[in-house]
């Protein structure tokens, strides 16, 4: 029997190459070895895209898309959409039991996207819904539902495995073994950087190369790109350790980056080149991705048989995983429910 991965991304936005090296690359390599279900997270993108469902709606596909033109094989692997798959509602519930309102405020990844939203959005402390609080719940049933031994994620998701290992664990302490407890796997890079200089690159942060940016829109991005702020002039010495255009040539630059930090450090080379170099590098390396996305781009239709097929698949998993959980729960009541 393969091992399972529950993988997956909200519908808040394209994908771009922070997920791409923090997650998507792994899942292609994956699916040959595992049994992969990846989530479009439409309910949990609702928790803090409520008001805005158009949003929600329109990015389901363009991460669909995203996802198929990363080499996700709609054979191998099964993409589906959270909300067609009732159970894990419905396990989200059961779970709510097991997990306290203190702890859930802990949670660092729930605290750091909230003072986020602060900033960005001067999104006060007493908005906060009780289901985005809620949401490392509702992501723990998105993986306990297939009974995922794995979860390949970027770093900032390691509180939410964290998170859903307790809850796991108390399960199975008050029920009985039934729910698998999950391990989080962490990609290449384990956190890409934004190009503002943030720690995170993020899709609700503005501060992206999406895998659907073309080389025009690469080059503005990576021109507008913090560089080291002592260097002033063309041939000033800089340091490339302080500079988001060598921390991306460190990741994209493969054959040249030695060349490009010997010549920052000496003061050889301007910063204009030195971001051409990049988009360039950048565009090349998203190149066969941008492609196979046209390709689905240019065929809707066959985008939703996929989605449709996949979420066949995974309701049928989730529905065996709920019939075991009943049981355990002792809220089986009748013979064939
Ligand atoms: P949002 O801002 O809406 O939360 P996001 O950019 O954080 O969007 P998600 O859909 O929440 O993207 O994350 C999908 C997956 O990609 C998760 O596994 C997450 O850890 C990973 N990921 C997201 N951003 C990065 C990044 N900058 N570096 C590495 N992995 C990332
Ligand atoms: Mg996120």
């Amino acid at each position: 029997m393969k091992k399972i991965i529950l993988t997956g991304d909200r519908p808040t936005g394209k994908l771009h190459i922070g997920h791409y090296l923090g997650s998507l690359e792994n899942r292609a390599k994956l699916q040959d070895e595992y049994d992969q279900y990846i989530i479009i997270a439409d309910v949990q993108a609702l928790t803090d895209n409520f008001d805005n469902p158009e949003k929600v709606r329109k990015n389901v596909l363009e991460v669909t898309m995203d996802n198929l033109a990363c080499g996700i094989d709609p054979d191998k692997s099964t993409i589906f959409i959270q909300s067609m798959i009732p159970e894990i509602a419905e396990l989200t519930i059961f779970y709510s039991n097991l997990v306290t309102v203190a702890r859930l405020e802990r949670n660092p990844t729930v605290k750091t996207e909230i003072s986020q939203k602060k900033e960005l959005f001067g999104v006060e402390g007493d908005s906060l819904t009780y289901g985005f609080l809620g949401y490392p719940v509702s992501q723990t049933a998105d993986i306990t539902a297939f009974n995922a031994d794995i979860v390949p994620v970027g770093e900032d998701q390691l509180p939410m495995i964290e998170q859903a290992k307790e809850i796991v664990r108390k399960f199975n302490s008050l029920y009985g073994d039934v729910i698998t407890e999950p391990k989080a796997m962490i990609g290449n890079v384990a956190r890409v950087k934004g190009l503002d200089g943030n720690n995170k690159m993020g899709k609700s942060l503005g501060n992206a190369i999406y895998l659907s940016d073309n080389e025009q829109t690469i080059t503005l991005k990576v021109m507008s790109a913090i560089t080291d702020e002592t260097k002033i002039k063309k041939y000033d010495k800089a340091n490339p350790d302080k500079c988001m255009v060598g921390y991306y040539h460190d990741i994209f630059s493969e054959k040249d980056k030695e060349k490009v930090f010997l010549e920052c450090r000496q003061g050889l080379r301007g910063c204009v080149d030195c971001k051409k170099q990049l988009a360039s590098n950048i565009t090349k390396t998203l190149a066969p991705i941008r492609e196979k996305r046209k390709y689905y781009e240019e065929r809707p239709e066959l985008v939703e048989q996929i989605l449709k097929e996949g979420i066949k698949k995974a309701r049928k998993k989730a529905r065996q995983t709920m019939k075991k959980v009943k049981k355990a729960m002792k809220i089986n009541y009748f013979k064939n429910n």
